[in-house]
This record gives structure tokens, C-alpha cells and sequence, in this order.
């Protein structure tokens, strides 16, 4: 089995993983308020979750 010869440094490391954080955080905008949320989730700004209030305020 193929062994890596040199320790990654923690800038090839760093340089390799910039673009798989961006698909991560799943954010969108509430429909209700327009804040930024977490999709599938509901708005912890105004408590809406597909156009009803599931939270009472
Ligand atoms: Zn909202």
C-alpha cells in the first residue's frame, strides 16, 4: 500500500480543504422574515417553518 512520504503541511492541508466548507453551512432565507436560516429548519428569528408559525412567540 501506497505510504505518504512527508507529513502535510497545515498550508497544502489548509489550500485543499478552502472549497469544502462551502457547501456545508445548508443556509437559506426565511419566506416569512427574510433572515438567513438553516434550510430544513425552522426560522429561529421569527419561528415560521414553510409559511406557518410553528413557535409561538
Ligand atoms: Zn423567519
Amino acid at each position: 500500500m501506497a505510504v505518504p512520504k512527508r507529513r502535510t503541511s497545515k498550508k497544502v492541508k489548509n489550500q485543499r480543504r478552502t472549497h469544502i466548507k462551502l457547501s456545508v453551512p445548508g443556509m437559506t432565507e426565511c419566506d416569512n422574515c427574510g433572515e438567513m436560516k438553516l434550510s430544513h429548519r425552522v426560522c429561529k428569528s421569527c419561528g415560521h417553518y414553510k409559511g406557518k408559525e410553528v413557535v409561538g412567540e
